[in-house]
């Protein structure tokens, strides 16, 4: 396993669409630990495989409920309801920003464990939130994207003033 540089906003490998996993072999297996191990250190709660430069359609979350899964092409199936979330991201260090994500959200993909389609449903909770901006990122979107103004992100070291 190694720990691999997280690239960040203004990478190209992060504005493209990911590819399809066609196999999942021992070097999809070796990119998933290489995942874990990297957004673990970070720390995150979630890694998508163009965060560590590799374009293909792989994610890792951790919401801290004891129930870590990695997806392989994974997709929003369903998602309802809005809620303002205060959002950051690996690749964007430093920031965080309000954006609009759903409520609910039923996501699906193949778990590399079992190589068998799983569906995962959240609502109202981190974990819904996860599963979109991770798949937002195998689909080369970043949430800064849903910025209603470049003034929705805040600096964290400004944040203080901000307060103020
Ligand atoms: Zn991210």
């Amino acid at each position: 396993m190694a720990i691999l540089p997280i690239v960040r906003a203004g990478h190209p490998v992060l504005r493209e669409k990911a590819r399809r996993v066609r196999t999942i072999d021992s070097s999809i297996h070796k990119l998933i630990e290489d995942m874990w191990e990297t957004m673990y250190d970070a720390p995150g709660v979630g890694l998508a495989a163009p965060q560590i430069g590799v374009g293909l359609r792989v994610v890792v979350i951790d919401v801290g409920d004891d129930n870590p899964f990695a997806l392989v092409n994974p997709e929003i199936v369903k998602r309802s309801g809005e809620r303002v979330l205060d959002e950051g991201c690996l690749s964007v260090p430093g920031f965080r920003g309000q954006i609009t994500r759903s409520v609910k959200v039923l996501a699906k993909g193949i778990d590399p464990a079992t190589g068998k389609e799983v569906r995962i449903k959240a609502e109202d909770n981190l974990l819904a939130e996860a599963l979109e901006h991770e798949i937002d990122h195998v689909n080369g979107i970043l949430y800064i994207d849903y910025l209603e103004s470049p003034d929705a992100l805040v600096s964290l070291s400004d944040a203080p003033e901000v307060r103020r």
